[in-house]
């Protein structure tokens, strides 16, 4: 007399999702089942639901005389603890900040926001978030000329030359110090937007259509953390439009990316160019089924070099001990 309820589509990726596609327990990848922690299996709000493998799922169902039973309050617990963790972890793994906190400066490569995609973050941008950011950084970037005091950038004094050289971009505009300014400035609100809104971090073991399709949906905040492939247009003059791409097991990431949002030549002929992981956070803007594939098209606020994935940080202890 079963009146068990199906767990919606919806509910089952952001689950999976929330515990990255491991058991809350042990964090082991296979063999995952959604458990129904009060035992009532038409109770199917998330905070109801633990993934669990197939030895802790038998385990929960095991009615025990013994103080080792994993009851009902066990599993909560452990699903909260490791749900928190792994969202923390994501945040900061998705940031410059983060990362250098964790790793230190000494890692061998810093951080750093390569694109930042100025315009979209000054939309984005509250008095919150300006408030927020360092503020000896604000006021000397307002000293300077370089913004106002709502964080909105103010043309730098040769213009010209950004809009009509393919190499020259928005910091181009500025002079060395102040172009640098820009670049801290908006590199610090990128992070801020992350710790703030928390992205959806997309890990490798995401790439499934059937969990993407219903776990993202348009104007969610995503970021990508793989190699991307990057093609740029050939104009001869202004900044080139460069067309980025990530895929696994038929699920695709597509979006643009202009030349002029770039730190540097480095970040356009080497960060950006041929096939590098980068760390890519964007806005989705619709999802579309083609020739068997899912296609995630968005538009981008920031990439970055020289991040750690999620599962690289999970792995690390095991790994270094191998
Ligand atoms: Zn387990």
């Amino acid at each position: 007399m079963s009146t068990r309820l199906a767990i919606p589509r919806k509910v089952q990726s952001d689950v999976l999702h929330a515990s990255g596609h491991r058991c809350c327990i042990c964090q082991k990848v296979s063999g995952l089942q959604l458990h129904h922690i009060n035992k009532n299996n038409s109770d199917n709000r998330p905070e109801n639901l633990a993934v669990l493998c197939q030895e802790h799922h038998d385990e929960a169902h095991t009615n025990r005389e013994m103080s080792k039973n994993l009851t009902e309050t066990h599993v909560r617990k452990y699903k909260i603890a490791w749900e928190n963790q792994l969202d923390q972890l994501r945040k900061t793994l998705s940031t410059c900040n983060g990362t250098r906190e964790i790793f230190g400066d000494d890692y061998w490569i810093s951080p750093m926001w390569g694109y930042l995609n100025h315009s979209r973050i000054a939309q984005i941008l509250t008095r919150e978030l300006v408030d927020l950011v360092d503020q000896d950084l604000m006021q000397s970037s307002i000293q300077r000329g370089v913004v106002d005091r709502n964080g909105l950038i103010l043309s730098g004094p040769n213009d010209y030359q950004s809009q009509h050289f393919c190499s020259a971009t928005i910091y181009d505009s500025f002079n060395h110090l102040d172009a640098i300014a820009l670049h801290r400035l908006y590199s610090a609100f990128s992070d801020l937007i992350i710790w703030r809104f928390g992205p959806k971090v997309i890990d490798a073991s995401d790439f499934k259509k059937s969990h993407l399709r219903h776990f993202l949906r348009p104007g969610n905040l995503v970021s990508v953390q793989r190699g991307f492939y990057f093609r740029q247009t050939e104009n001869e003059y202004g900044p080139r439009e460069v067309s980025i791409r990530t895929f696994k097991n038929r699920c695709e990431f597509r979006f643009t990316a202009s030349t002029q949002n770039m730190y540097g030549t480095t970040s356009i002929s080497c960060s950006f160019s041929g096939h590098k992981t980068v760390t890519a956070l964007a806005f989705v803007k619709s999802l579309e089924d083609k020739d068997g594939k899912l296609l995630v098209h968005c538009s981008p606020l920031a990439m970055g070099i020289g991040f750690r994935t999620t599962e690289e940080y999970i792995n690390l202890p095991y790994s270094e001990e191998a």
